[in-house]
């Protein structure tokens, strides 16, 4: 592509759509966490020695990391990006992050010639690993022609969103959405069992009626009816998002008030069950009020 990349945060999310660049031209990567960065390398990405010989190599360094804390870290911190990027350099943030503090953050970069724009994700590591996970990006018309490119070697769903910011606007009010479906499908198929309509039937009947949605088609059979509840997303990651879309209501004046309801659910279940615990095991909650068996029970 005649342009050197970088990569900052390779976990589960930011190593499936750093791979997605790799065979294209110098890819520099880094991570706190050795054995990501390795896998990195031994697929051909070369690890600089620090964050600094990174972004001194990069015209464009992407993220993917925990939080928009973590994001000024990177950027900010003890030997961070914003003194060793080049003027005329750009950041791609595709954290799920807070707008708000990308918006700061790209103010700041920017008084030293460096862009900032968000390119947040939907679609998970597989739908990085298949080259079909739906990009959002806040940005100018200029910026996004300059960044497309390379977001097309991810994948080819890219959507302006907007201006700076609008990606995780969006995100947020997706992963909202997204995570109020998961509570609604488990309510409305514990009602229908306890009254006498099978886990498995209520659900074939409403992915053929007006209560489809993307969580029933995705967890309802495969997971959920199966007992297979392991997704690896956890309640703190679910109270992530959520958290952050409800703070964004109240900073722009929005009344979320089924987003704060579906916030404090979550927030009921993580004081039950931990933050660590596998999001699906909320079907279990349900289970017990409604004293059905959506998940089997074990033997
Ligand atoms: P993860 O915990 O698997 O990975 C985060 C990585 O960041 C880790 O490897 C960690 O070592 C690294 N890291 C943390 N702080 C760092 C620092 N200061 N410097 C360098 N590296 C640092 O998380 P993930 O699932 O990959 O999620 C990353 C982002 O993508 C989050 O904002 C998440 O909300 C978003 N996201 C995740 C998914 C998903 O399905 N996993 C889907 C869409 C969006």
């Amino acid at each position: 592509m005649g342009i050197t990349l970088g990569y900052v945060g390779l976990g589960h999310m930011g190593g499936a759509l750093a791979r997605r660049l790799l065979g294209h031209g110098p890819l520099y990567v880094h991570d706190l966490n050795r054995e990501a960065v390795q896998r990195l390398v031994d697929a051909g990405a070369t690890a600089p020695q620090s964050l600094a010989e990174l972004g001194a190599q990069c015209d464009i360094v992407l993220l993917c990391l925990p939080a928009s804390p973590q994001v000024r870290d990177v950027l900010f911190g003890t030997g961070g990006l914003v003194h060793h990027l080049r003027r005329g350099s750009m950041v791609v943030e595709q954290s799920t992050g807070d707008p708000n503090a990308t918006r700061e953050m790209a103010a700041q970069l920017r008084e030293r010639g460096i862009d900032l724009v968000d390119a947040p994700v939907s679609g998970g590591p597989r739908g990085a690993d298949a080259g079909n996970i739906a990009i959002m990006v806040g940005a100018s018309d200029a910026q996004l022609a300059r960044v497309e490119p390379v977001l097309k070697l991810i994948s080819p769903k890219i959507f302006h969103a907007g201006a700076l910011g609008s990606g995780q606007v969006i995100k947020l009010a997706n992963n909202l959405m997204h995570h109020a479906q998961r509570l609604l499908t488990l309510e409305a198929v514990s009602l229908a069992v306890r009254n006498g309509v099978s886990a498995a039937k209520a659900v074939e009947i409403m992915l053929a009626s007006s209560g489809r949605n993307y969580y029933m088609e995705q967890n309802m059979y495969s997971r959920v009816l199966a007992g297979q509840l392991v997704t690896g997303f956890t309640l703190d990651l679910v109270l992530k998002d959520v958290g952050l879309a409800t703070q964004l209501g109240q900073e722009s004046g929005v009344p979320l008030s089924i987003g704060n309801l579906v916030r404090e659910y979550y927030e009921t279940c993580r004081a039950e069950m931990g933050g660590k615990a596998e999001v699906n095991a909320v079907a279990c909650r349900f289970d017990r009020l409604a004293g059905t068996a959506m998940v089997p029970l074990q033997p």
